[in-house]
């Protein structure tokens, strides 16, 4: 028996929608069309789209389809955070949260099944890797989460922005991820600014320099340390890519955009990174990279190896740079309740690193 594997519609960006439309012999307005019924009106059946002629949609039907993954669990904080876990092919599990706030609702998405960068305060890369999203799965986080939120009639629950600080790390699922910004900012899909869209990376600094070129959308970096020798081992891709290539690029990225800036976050680490000699060094090495510094309180986890910077010296911190003229917000940590901080994410992860085996060992003592 011949079986056929549809085509997953979610998995095109317009001009991969148009190629597809090419390749039936149909117009490319056609793509138009479907962007806006999949994205537009959320909608998941081919057969419903009724301005597409009865033929044409039956001819669809055989040969693509809309496939959404699961929900398996929906969590609402008493803050209004809510936490989606998405049930992917393969059994893996990924994790997007939404958080409201006075004039904006931001959704933060996840990019792969865990991470391999494995930096050390960050729950995702103790549970190991296991594979890359495909643009449907990156792109379904936005399309579920705008249909559970009843797709904005009211206001506090409209999606405004997207950040990519979920679990793992876009830039090291270049391809997957660019054709999903490209429908985040598609005026016929979410429409979303390409301002209010933002790439958070741990440094890849060449992708950092093709994502200009691909798509050019806000751009964050985990910077989290001052100097090469601490920054190696809270963030060990740092090894590879020091913080002077990683700061050129930021130059790069934001050279030729009048405004742009580049947001460093900074994880406040007790007795860690959070001295004033910190904020000194840092105030030094953003000296002449446009940036705004976000710093964020440390969201433990069970087993971690790091505490939260006190009230004080995150007072402190923060003040030592506004002085200096850097623009420094503190993250408010949401959705404590339903573990959907930034770090917290875990979902679930088929590790094939087998790393979240060695971490139980070296936590527990016990392999589990
Ligand atoms: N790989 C991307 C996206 C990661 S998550 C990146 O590194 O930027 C988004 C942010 O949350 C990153 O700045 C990450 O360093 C930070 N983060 C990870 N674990 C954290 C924790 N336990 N507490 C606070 N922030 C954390």
């Amino acid at each position: 028996m011949e079986v056929t594997v549809k085509t997953n519609l979610l998995n095109r960006d317009r001009s991969g929608m148009e190629g597809f439309f090419a390749d039936l012999g149909e117009q490319p307005f056609r793509a138009a069309q479907l962007t806006r019924w999949i994205h537009q009106r959320g909608c998941s059946e081919i057969a419903a789209m009724t301005d597409l002629g009865k033929g044409l949609r039956e001819r669809l039907d055989a040969v693509a389809g809309i496939s959404v993954p699961a929900i398996v669990r929906e969590q609402v904080s008493d803050d209004g955070t809510c936490k989606w876990l998405l049930e992917l092919d393969g059994g893996n599990c990924v994790e997007t949260v939404f958080i409201p706030e006075s004039g904006r609702g931001t959704l933060c998405i996840s990019s792969q099944v865990g991470c391999k960068l494995d930096c050390a305060f960050c729950a995702t890369g103790k549970q190991g890797f296991n594979r890359n999203l495909t643009t449907a799965e990156i792109i379904a986080q936005l399309w579920v989460a705008n249909r559970q939120l009843g797709r904005g009639a009211d206001g506090r629950y409209r999606i405004t922005n997207v950040v990519m600080m979920g679990m793992g790390e876009p830039l090291l699922n270049f391809d997957n991820v660019v054709p999903a910004l490209n429908i985040m900012t598609d005026d016929l899909a979410y429409g979303l600014a390409k301002r209010r869209v933002t790439v958070s990376t741990a440094g890849v600094v060449p992708a950092i320099d093709r994502l200009k070129q691909a798509s050019d959308v806000s751009l964050a970096v985990s910077l989290h340390a001052t100097n090469d020798e601490l920054r190696d081992r809270l963030v060990p891709l740092n090894r590879k890519y020091p913080i002077s290539e990683l700061l050129a690029a930021c130059r790069r990225y934001v050279a030729d955009v009048p405004r742009r800036k580049i947001t460093f976050e900074y994880v406040m680490l007790d007795h860690v990174n959070d001295q004033p000699a910190h904020a000194r060094e840092l105030i030094r090495l953003l000296s002449n990279v446009p940036s705004k510094v976000n710093l964020i309180p440390f969201n433990p986890f069970p087993g971690a190896e790091f505490k939260t910077s006190s009230p004080d010296a995150l007072r402190r911190f923060r003040d030592m740079l506004q002085q200096a003229g850097l623009i420094t917000v503190t993250r408010k940590t949401r959705g404590d309740d339903i573990d959907a901080a930034c770090g917290q994410l875990a979902g679930k992860v088929n590790d094939r690193t087998q790393r979240s085996r060695k971490y139980q060992l070296k936590t527990t003592g016990v392999a589990v």
